[in-house]
């Protein structure tokens, strides 16, 4: 029998599981997902946009993983050094193989004077705020803000400047919490741009999601032809590969046929990089940008001129960053675990027994889907490691080693309460299912479970 625990709940975690499960070269493979937060299911959680439904519906499949008779979801459980965390090295006493699927859980920063002024804020920080994270301490992100700017063009970027502009009856449905639903519903934010330092023709987004902005209820979407023209590839984009392309032909579509207009405005802009952000009675009031151009090698150059774009928010999209792990080896240039094929590298050899799947193994690109081929590669080496791990004596039952040691993590009953909760808070408030936003709430929603 292998015993294997798989740190993180979210999607390349729980993929790494059903890796293991539903495979029938070692038989007897046993796996616990462990995840700091209560709640399984990573980003799909608290990432994935609250009007994404179907994308949020994922769920579903993580939940058969999760359930499955082999697998065990153990919540509440941080790895790390900390007095109330488990050290990464009695992980490994407890476990025949650990599988690291952590994700990248911060976000990337800009460098530039004048980022940490009030009104400024990661994009990461704003996503945690309406999805509920109980980590979130934020709020206050569109009071009394009238603009907004954006910067990065890649899907976090589109997802914030969606939910910007979103009105009460398009959130409602969603799980998002009530206090964040309420403080949107009231939001004054009427202009929204979106800017990126390249071009259209090089933007992140993907062609599903950038259109989705044009069918924004009483949203007016505006792109400057002239700005897109700076792009060599915007009069041809014929060679372009078939995802730009088509971003490009979205965005010519709104340049030569601007919306109606409508009480809220999202501009996109581009060739325009972040220079400074300027203070305004001592909060953000706009952010300097820098005219760029295309440098021909991908790339772009400085122009010299500026242009100050006024916002009272700003939400820095610009991509996420691995964080070290106490007790595992880190690339700092690269945010992620150095791997050969998933199994973990310390000074250029094989660690034995420890792994790594998702974005701390090949950093923060991708789609939820793209996890499952990567997930694969880790199971592939793990199972041709397997009978040497085998070999390893560890305790019959470590979670009840955990309990001993004093952790007492949140098993799927538990997480099954919070569900419930969530259910019931929804019903009072007259919507469906509503995040409880708090670790108290958390917390009290799975000591109550079983309770009438
Ligand atoms: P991303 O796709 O890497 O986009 C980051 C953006 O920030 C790029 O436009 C990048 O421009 C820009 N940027 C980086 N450094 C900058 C700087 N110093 N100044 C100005 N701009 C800068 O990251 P993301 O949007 O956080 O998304 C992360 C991953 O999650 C992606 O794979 C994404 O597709 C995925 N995701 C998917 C969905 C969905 O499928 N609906 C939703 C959300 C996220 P350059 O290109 O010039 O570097």
């Amino acid at each position: 029998m292998l015993q294997v625990a798989v740190v993180g709940s979210g999607p390349s975690g729980v993929y790494t599981a059903q890796g293991l499960v539903q495979q029938g070269q070692v038989p007897e493979v046993r796996v616990d997902v462990l995840d700091r937060l209560p709640c399984p299911y990573g980003l799909v959680r608290y990432g994935v946009a609250p009007d994404h439904e179907k994308i949020k519906s994922l769920q579903n499949n993580l939940r058969t993983v999760l359930e499955h008779e082999r697998v065990r979801f153990l919540g509440g459980v941080r790895v790390g050094p900390d007095t109330a965390g488990l050290p990464a090295a009695r992980l490994r006493e407890l476990y025949h193989a650990v599988v690291y699927c952590v994700g990248a859980a911060t976000d990337r920063h800009l460098g530039v004077p004048g980022e940490e002024l009030p009104g400024s804020w990661s994009a990461t920080e704003f996503v945690s705020w309406y999805s509920a994270h109980p980590d979130s301490l934020s709020d206050g992100f569109v009071v009394g803000a009238r603009a907004a700017v954006v910067i990065g063009v890649g899907n976090v970027a589109v997802d914030v400047t969606r939910m910007l502009a979103r009105g009460a009856a398009e959130l409602s449905p969603t799980d998002m919490p009530q206090a964040a639903l309420a403080a949107l519903a009231a939001s004054p934010v009427r202009e929204i741009q979106m800017v990126g330092r390249r071009g259209p023709s090089q933007a992140r987004f993907t062609t599903k999601e950038l259109r989705e902005l044009g069918g924004l209820p009483d949203t007016q979407v505006v792109v400057d032809p002239a700005e897109l023209a700076l792009d060599p590839a915007y009069a041809d984009p014929s060679a372009l590969p078939a995802a730009q392309r088509r971003n490009v032909e979205v965005l010519r579509g709104w340049a030569e046929n601007p919306h109606p207009s409508g009480t809220r405005r999202i501009r996109l802009r581009f060739f325009l990089r972040p220079v400074e952000f300027l203070p305004d009675a001592g909060r953000v009031g706009a952010v300097r940008f820098e005219r760029t151009l295309p440098d021909g090698r991908g790339g772009v150059t400085g122009t010299g001129q500026f242009e100050d774009i006024e916002a009272q928010l700003v939400l820095r999209s610009v991509g996420y960053r691995g964080v070290p792990l106490e007790g595992l080896p880190f690339d700092t240039s690269l945010g992620t675990v150095p791997h050969l094929a998933g199994r973990v590298l310390r000074d250029g050899s094989v660690s034995p027994g420890e792994y790594v799947a998702g974005w701390i193994k090949r950093g923060p690109t991708g789609v939820i889907g793209t996890n499952r081929p990567c997930a694969k590669e880790t199971v592939t080496s793990l199972l041709e490691d397997a009978p040497t791990l085998a070999r390893r004596d560890v305790p019959p039952d470590p979670l009840a080693a955990l309990r001993a040691e004093g952790l007492h993590p949140v098993e799927w009953e538990g997480w099954q309460a919070i569900e419930r909760a969530e259910a019931a808070l929804g019903a009072s408030l007259g919507r469906h299912v509503v995040k409880l936003p708090d670790w108290q709430s958390l917390m009290e929603a799975v000591q109550a479970q079983g309770a009438p």
